[in-house]
């Protein structure tokens, strides 16, 4: 069977969702294109943008930084933009376990486009490791789960370093299963609120963080293996052991069993978030700062400095933090 696109190769993927057989290299621009379309459409990079690709060492974001300095050196994003990539370390076995097998394919490939790349850990950046504070918690009966600490904490140090390094946006591997988990997921809990601010980063600097982009969230997980594998970008997934008890993970197999019968479900999930984040308008602008640390909350107390409080470790924080504070 031949690519139904450009009809002299042999077709190697079929795209479900559209019902086009597409030979590799109509897969590759197929899927670079979409991340293209998407950046520009959302106006997610501008000209003179700092931006920082997070490198957790999953395949998501081996493949976000791949797509992204293509782009980039083939000067198809806007003009003057820089690109750095970092990962942060978080200092739990599984974290480590994950980025070491990958950090010389993102030294190499960074060098080779000569990007910065450097890994920050929680420790450096808080003063303590994520696996300190699971102990923390677990030993006070305190029931924060996992990811939930390593969520909270990473998103903090991306606005901590974006604050340090200049940089302007950050973007993430996430992609279409997980926007669409995202929505399906707030529907499920009935948080209205949430799906409010579903895909909103436009508002985020007047409130002192840097911007987040997902350049990546029209693209299907299935795509993102596909495309690492047939680029040579390690596929090594080791995951971590604290995802199992995570709501989203079994969410993730439910969504699979429906694109079967409906192949655009993922897509109309994630389009659905962003048409209702649009209607709804605003986002609610009751923020004020910590009483701790000064940095933006949704209430008295930030989600970040609460985690370190119950963990027992709120004065470590305090004081390694204010190196940051400017
Ligand atoms: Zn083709
Ligand atoms: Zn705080």
């Amino acid at each position: 069977m031949e690519c139904v696109r450009c009809r002299r190769e042999r077709a190697a993927y079929y795209k479900a969702s559209s019902g086009e057989a597409l030979c590799l290299r109509c897969f590759f621009r197929d899927v670079e294109e979409r991340v293209l379309r998407t950046i520009r459409e959302e106006r997610m990079v501008a000209p003179g943008d700092h931006v920082a690709v997070a490198v957790s060492g999953g395949k998501d974001s081996l493949v976000l930084l791949h797509v992204m300095l293509r782009l980039w050196s083939r000067g198809r994003l806007p003009r003057d933009v820089r690109i750095s990539a970092f990962s942060i370390n978080e200092g739990q076995p599984y974290s480590c376990v994950v980025r070491m097998s990958r950090a010389d394919y993102v030294r190499e490939l960074c060098e080779r486009h000569g990007v910065e790349y450097r890994v920050y850990t929680f420790e450096e950046l808080f003063g303590v490791r994520a696996m300190d504070l699971f102990h923390g918690l677990w030993s006070r009966g305190e029931d924060i789960h996992a990811c939930t600490v390593c969520g909270v904490l990473r998103r903090r140090a991306m606005n901590l370093l974006a604050r340090r390094n200049g940089w302007t946006k950050v973007a993430t591997g996430h992609n279409l299963d997980d926007e669409a988990q995202t929505v399906m997921m707030n529907v499920l809990m009935g948080n209205l609120d949430r799906l409010t601010w579903f895909g909103r980063y436009d508002d985020a600097e007047e409130k002192g963080l840097v911007p987040r982009i997902k350049p990546l969230r029209k693209v299907r997980e299935e795509e993102i293996a596909v495309y690492a594998y047939y680029n040579g970008i390690p596929m090594m997934e080791q995951e971590c052991p604290f995802v199992y008890t995570n709501p989203r993970y079994s969410l993730k197999f439910e969504l699979a069993r429906w694109e079967r019968r409906m192949p655009t479900v993922k897509y109309n999930l994630y389009s659905f978030g962003r048409r209702i984040a649009e209607r709804l308008g605003e986002a609610p602008a009751a923020y004020r700062r910590c009483r701790h640390c000064g940095e933006i909350a949704a209430r008295d107390i930030c989600k970040v400095c609460e985690i370190f409080q119950k963990a027992g470790y709120l004065d470590r924080y305090l004081q390694s933090i204010t190196i940051y504070k400017h």
